[in-house]
């Protein structure tokens, strides 16, 4: 067993590391506020590398491993979330998708784009009535022999209104239950696909998300992902590595309001020294730190076991289970170790505490992470 970094690693984790603190600090503030999209940092992540991590170079992509990707997820996240979301979409539910389950055809044509970051993926799985109970799709694909009809609507989808291509599940025979789904590619511009107004959130302000509507969208054949009704375990299995990517989000967010909360802790005096010399505090900080390294290693155990061809359904989501669970936890402590300072936005606390939230939601609930969980153990 060795826990340590290659010194690869190492370089790949200091360029996110360094990208994060010079170029997405810049401004974070500000897009959070104001609900900006960062597209021109998009463009620079996708320069960099980091929009198609784990893809094979021979479709434009990094060639790196899911420990990269987790590594730059948590160093990107501990500065804006908002930005880690987009690097998230894109790698583990899109690029990945297409990777494993596309044909040659779809591979050249979207991949190519989309894991340089000329293109911006979304993921389509969410329904007003279908959100942990994936089962219940309501959009249907109707096939018209050498196309779909596409007809329903899909709501929370991240990069919803700035995405190139689009992966969107479908039922295709509602009589077959989860055989009976299939995963579609449906490009912007396509007639009758309509993008619904974006969403004001709680946190990750600088993502962007919207319900989106296929009225009578004719879907190419050619578009369909994988073998008919092969769409509800590409949607699982996609998610799975999803939630290792979702998980290091959180890890990141945990990571950086505890930075923030130690260095704070070492400049801020009251009773004539500082507050990181009370033991209520040196204590929060002892917490943090701990359940932050455990996270951290069931992130990279989550991420070595999809490295190494190991099932990683229970890793991964009892990493995104606990890593977000540390991250809500720990950056309501970090706020509260800034004390008044922590309720404003120049000390970044606040955000990193709004944005922890979605890590317990998206990708699955925690709830729905103990029901993957305990099935699992229960199966043993
Ligand atoms: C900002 C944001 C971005 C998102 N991005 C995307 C995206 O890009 N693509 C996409 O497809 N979706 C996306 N989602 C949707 C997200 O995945 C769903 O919100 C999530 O899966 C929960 O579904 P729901 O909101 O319908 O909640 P519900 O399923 O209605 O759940 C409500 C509550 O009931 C609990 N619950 C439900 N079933 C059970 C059960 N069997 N046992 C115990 N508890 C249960 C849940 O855990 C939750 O606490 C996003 C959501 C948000 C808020």
């Amino acid at each position: 067993m060795d826990f340590s970094l290659s010194e690869e690693h190492i370089m790949i984790r200091d360029a996110a590391r360094d990208f994060a603190q010079t170029e997405l600090l810049l401004g974070v503030i500000e897009r959070d506020e104001k609900q900006h999209f960062p597209a021109e940092l998009v463009k620079k992540m996708g320069d960099l590398g980091f929009l198609g991590i784990m893809v094979d170079p021979k479709y434009g992509g990094s060639g790196m491993d899911t420990i990269s990707y987790v590594l730059i997820m948590e160093e990107l996240s501990k500065i804006d979330a908002s930005a880690s979301v987009i690097v998230s979409v894109n790698n583990s539910l899109v690029c990945y998708g297409l990777e494993a389950f596309g044909t040659e055809a779809q591979k050249e044509k979207y991949l190519t784009k989309l894991a340089t970051g000329e293109f911006v993926g979304a993921f389509c799985l969410s329904e007003p009535e279908a959100g942990s109970d994936a089962t219940s799709q309501k959009t249907s694909a109707i096939d018209k022999g050498d196309y779909y009809l596409l007809n329903g609507t899909k709501n929370w989808i991240t990069n919803g209104g700035r995405a190139d291509v689009y992966i969107v599940i479908a039922q295709t025979d509602k009589h077959k239950g989860s055989h009976g789904i299939n995963a579609f590619i449906v490009e912007k511009g396509m007639e009758g696909f309509h993008v619904g107004p974006k969403e004001n959130k709680l946190g990750i302000r600088g993502s962007d998300t919207h319900t989106l509507q296929f009225n009578d969208v004719k879907v190419p054949k050619e578009n369909r992902i994988g073998d008919d009704g092969a769409g509800f375990r590409f949607a699982m299995k996609t998610l799975s590595g999803g939630r290792i990517g979702i998980a290091a989000q959180a890890l990141g967010i945990a990571a950086g309001a505890y930075e923030l909360a130690l260095k704070y802790s070492k400049e801020r005096k009251a009773f004539g020294t500082e507050i990181c010399n009370h033991q209520a505090i040196a204590f929060k900080l002892a917490d943090m730190y701990t359940d932050i390294e455990a996270a951290r290693h069931l992130v990279m155990k989550a991420a070595w076991d999809k490295d190494q061809g190991n099932n990683y359904d229970v890793s991964s989501a009892m990493a995104k289970l606990y890593a977000s669970k540390v991250a809500m936890e720990h950056t309501v402590e970090a706020v509260q170790i800034h004390g008044g300072n922590g309720f404003v936005k120049d000390y970044h606390v606040e955000r990193l505490m709004r944005d922890a939230k979605i890590t317990q939601i998206y990708e699955g609930t925690s709830e729905i992470q103990k029901i993957v969980i305990s099935r699992n153990i229960i199966k043993e």
